[in-house]
């Protein structure tokens, strides 16, 4: 017969330009491709076993395997598999893309990195990456003939008659030489072969054999060694997530963790799921204990493994994680999902957004389980995660804020240790109108506060905001159980029962010029001065008026795109403390005095609440002023 060189597709040749000449450095990935599409022809005949009586699956007679060969620069890899005819040789492997994940990519798109090698592979043509010449021998199932297909690249192809007893396919790469910048040569050697099948391909379910060579003491011997080759089965085969979960230990999940290196502590939680209705999927998903040292950077990257049917074909897929999750670590496997679809396609996956819901529901209850049943361990989670949950409620505005509520802790005043809002509303006194909270830099610091002597005068539990994100989410939850929020530092305290309301009312009337003095003396500082309802013992403090507080003030002025946003400060003055009779007799004999505590008193109010005060020179020259 004469030999002919028949032409690639045009698109076919355009990806197998790029696999030649491409600048990806993960070379070793066709190994992967090449034994996966092994394991598929194993499972062609495995599935028609099941249903063809003439054929039984022995199986013990499918394999695939690896045999690499220096001398002649060769890497070959054989399956047992169904096979292909003349025709599916030609079909098969002169046609790509059947997946069409590079129709919607433009030529320089593919010429910028070509990010679907990386990803998902293109399958055989990979082979490519590595080798000059690839060879084809496949013998299909129940025919006679067997038939070599051999390619140097983009010239084209050939196919030609050859002989093979058994039925199965035969990919022969001739190994490119060694060039200035890559090493091909770590494809013929075993160690490197071996690593390769263990990263990408050890829950193939069928053996990947090779003969490896070991170093053994000779026959009757005491101090003389030989090297013997042996057989080895590479893969483990059954992979830990399709384990049945009875057979497995806490032990074996984390070590599949540090296996895995998800994380160098040791997780709080594993969750094992196993889900065959609309969409087939095994998943193990972790909890860390600690927070990872780059979480809270730009660099980290969320995502978990993905597998399909046993073969990874994504690092991080970001897709199954919702941001507020980002902390979750594993892998979900599923044989719903094709092995070469690109990115862009598998976002809009249906099977894949399937899985993500799921996923999503699955570690929300196992989070809601551990609170209820594990409270230290979900302490210890809230301690390194709980801000990613604060920021979740507080993103898309809010649009996930139901669903995470009920995953929020703060610290109480009461119990002196972190609460949900459940248990705050669920023990608060039936006078009591709002969930009241306070904001400041440390717990011991919000203790501190003045402004929460009222509040805590009445019995009624604060909850303490540390992190600078805690009011904003909270201003987007707005109320729980239809109680609104509010800050003790806010204008109305709903406290209406406070006996000294009346008198309050009075007083401020009676005292209506000397507030009005002093606001003028604070003008641009705040907005009013009044009688303070909250205070107790303490002289003075700051409160606000309207929406923006003076934490979020501080929080939003430190952010690069700072625009300035202000507070309404209000400062407030306890007219039962001593030095408001001060206050008085200077109004009526010394305005200079005045002025004096005025500003001593506002700069008080500021350090309070840890702002800085405008001129601390001015400040401690004014105390010495009243000493003297
Ligand atoms: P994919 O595996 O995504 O279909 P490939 O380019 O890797 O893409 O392979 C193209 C086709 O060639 C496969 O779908 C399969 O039909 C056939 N093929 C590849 N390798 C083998 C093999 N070892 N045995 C049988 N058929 C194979």
């Amino acid at each position: 017969m004469m030999m002919e060189t028949k032409q690639f597709k045009a698109e076919s040749k355009r990806i197998l330009d790029m696999m030649i000449h491409s600048i990806y450095t993960h070379h070793e990935i066709f190994l992967r491709e090449l034994i996966s599409n092994a394991s598929d022809a194993i499972d062609k005949i495995y599935y028609k076993a099941l249903t063809d009586e003439t054929l039984t699956f022995d199986k013990d007679s499918y394999y695939i395997k690896v045999a690499a060969n220096k001398e002649d620069r060769t890497l070959k890899i054989s399956d047992t598999g169904i096979g292909m005819t003349k025709e599916e040789l030609e079909n098969n492997l002169g046609t790509i893309a059947k997946s069409g994940s590079l129709a919607f990519k433009t030529d320089n798109e593919l010429q910028d990195g070509f990010d679907i090698i990386g990803q998902f592979g293109v399958g055989f043509y990979s082979a490519f990456m590595v080798a000059d010449v690839v060879t084809v021998i496949s013998k299909a199932l129940g025919s006679n003939e067997a038939y070599k297909w051999e390619s140097k690249g983009a010239d084209g192809y050939t196919i030609t008659p050859w002989e093979k007893d058994s039925v199965g396919t035969e990919v022969i790469l001739t190994i490119k030489e060694n060039t200035e910048d890559e090493n091909y040569d770590e494809y013929l050697e075993e160690y490197r072969l071996k690593e390769i099948i263990k990263k990408y391909s050890d829950f193939i379910r069928y053996p990947i054999k090779m003969d490896v060579t070991s170093r053994r003491l000779k026959e009757g011997s005491e101090d003389e060694y030989e090297d013997v080759q042996e057989e080895q089965t590479i893969n483990s085969m059954v992979p830990i997530w399709r384990k049945n979960k009875k057979e497995l230990t806490q032990e074996d999940y984390d070590n599949f963790y540090t296996e895995k290196r998800y994380g160098f502590d040791k997780p709080l939680k594993s969750i094992h799921i196993s889900v065959d209705g609309a969409v087939r999927y095994n998943a193990i998903l972790y909890i860390p204990e600690k927070i990872p040292f780059d979480y809270y950077t730009p660099e980290y990257e969320k995502g978990l493994e993905l597998y399909s049917s046993g073969v990874l074909i994504m690092n991080k897929c970001a897709d199954l994680l919702p941001d507020y999750f980002s902390f979750v670590k594993g892998m979900v496997d599923s044989e719903d999902l094709s092995l070469n679809i690109s990115r862009e396609m598998l976002q809009h996956d249906r099977q894949l957004k399937l899985i993500a819901k799921n996923i999503n529901k699955k570690i929300k209850s196992e989070l809601q389980s551990l609170l209820k049943n594990e409270r230290e361990k979900y302490e210890k989670f809230y301690n390194s995660f709980g801000r990613q949950l604060k920021f979740g409620v507080y993103s898309d505005f809010g649009a996930h804020k139901e669903e995470l509520q009920d995953l929020l802790m703060f610290y109480s005043s009461k119990e002196k240790k972190l609460i949900t809002l459940e248990e705050y509303v669920a023990r608060m006194p039936e006078d009591q109108k709002y969930i009241y909270y306070a904001v400041g830099e440390t717990n011991e610091r919000i203790e501190k506060l003045p402004q929460t002597e009222l509040v805590a005068d009445k019995g009624f539990e604060i909850l303490y905001f540390t992190d600078d994100i805690d009011e904003f989410a909270i201003k987007m939850i707005m109320t729980y159980k239809d109680k609104e929020f509010k800050s003790v530092s806010s204008g109305d305290l709903g406290i209406e029962a406070d006996e000294n309301g009346k008198e309050t009312a009075a007083e401020e009337a009676e005292n209506k010029d000397l507030f009005n003095a002093m606001k003028d003396i604070l003008a641009g500082k705040v907005k009013d001065v009044r009688v303070s309802k909250r205070l107790k013992t303490h002289p003075v403090c700051l409160t606000t008026d309207g929406d923006v507080s003076i934490e979020m003030e501080k929080v939003l002025n430190a952010m690069p795109n700072n625009q300035n946003i202000k507070a309404d400060k209000v400062l407030e003055i306890n007219i039962n403390h001593e030095v408001f009779e001060s206050l008085k007799a200077a109004f009526t004999t010394d305005k200079e005095k005045l002025a004096l505590y005025t500003n001593l008193l506002y700069n008080q109010a500021l350090l309070i609440e840890g702002l800085p005060i405008e001129d601390p020179v001015e400040f401690t020259n004014n105390i010495c002023k009243v000493m003297i």
